[in-house]
């Protein structure tokens, strides 16, 4: 009696595990894309550090972060450090990635830049927008999925406590980026080649902006680098399930949404930046 009612719980387990969480982390393919590179090294920071080594360090806590939860198959698209934009494409494309996430850190418009002196020398800083911003375009293989996984990190993000900057959207010259959605900072941004030239679902991440004094401390932080990447890898998690169930098409929108609204109480408590 009792052994038949534990195979049977068991069974009925087994068939919940199996509809709710079919993700096999052991072949979904993640490329990771840590921007620049130290020839073209992006952004410099209002310290004077290098955009390519902060996209460089996050990449590496990401990948940590994706193995710890069983994501095996896991690349860098710049293992040599100097791939070229349309090369990481073309890898990402030829190793059959599921997903492919670029990491970048922004700056803002020349007319929002001022200068202070930091450890001797002159540089420019902007302190008058903060927090993340997330991209895809409409001309990448799989659009509608590259914006479904952008809502899932926006959430995560927003969980965490993470604030989106909107300054993308601006009606400026260099901006002007269509805003999707405000609440968890997504914009679409066509032309940028390593998300218009790959195949699968991809989304460009700016972590944060470099160029603001107290931002640029914080994303070099190990333990805020470690809530960014997490979050990420969260939401690489919540993706594989979605794209394993049978609501292959709509879960991934759904489950963000709802995730959003759920979650809208959680920030307070948890707040990274000590709000
Ligand atoms: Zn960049």
């Amino acid at each position: 009696m009792v052994s038949r009612l534990v195979s049977c719980v068991a069974l009925g387990y087994g068939l919940v595990v199996g509809s709710v969480s079919a993700c096999d982390r052991g072949t979904f393919v993640v490329a990771v894309d840590p921007g620049h590179n130290l020839e073209s090294p992006g952004t410099i920071s209002a310290r004077g550090i290098p955009e390519a080594q902060f996209n460089a360090r996050l990449a590496e806590i990401l990948m940590d972060e994706l193995k710890k939860r069983e994501f095996t198959q896991v690349f860098s698209t710049n293992t040599k450090g100097d791939a070229a934009l349309t090369d990481r494409a073309k890898m990402a494309n030829e190793r059959g990635a599921n997903l492919f996430v670029s990491l970048h850190h922004d700056s803002v418009q020349r007319r929002y830049l001022s200068t202070w002196t930091y450890d001797g020398k002159r540089r420019p800083y902007s302190d008058v927008f903060s927090g993340y911003s997330l991209f895809f375009s409409e001309k990448n293989g799989d659009a509608k999925r590259s914006l479904d996984f952008a809502k899932l990190v926006g959430t995560e993000f927003l969980r965490k406590c993470l604030t989106p900057t909107l300054h993308h959207a601006e009606h400026i010259q260099g901006e002007n980026r269509p805003l999707i959605e405000g609440r968890r900072g997504i914009y679409e941004f066509d032309d940028l080649v390593v998300l218009k030239s790959t195949n699968m679902p991809a989304i460009l991440i700016e972590a944060g902006l470099i160029v603001n004094r107290s931002d640029e401390i914080l994303l070099g932080n190990p333990v805020y680098q470690k809530v960014i990447a997490s979050s990420i890898a969260q939401a690489v998690v919540k993706f594989c399930e979605a794209e394993a169930s049978d609501a292959k098409e709509d879960l991934a929108t759904k489950q963000s949404d709802q995730q959003l609204d759920d979650d809208d109480t959680l920030c307070a408590s948890s707040d990274p930046r000590g709000r």
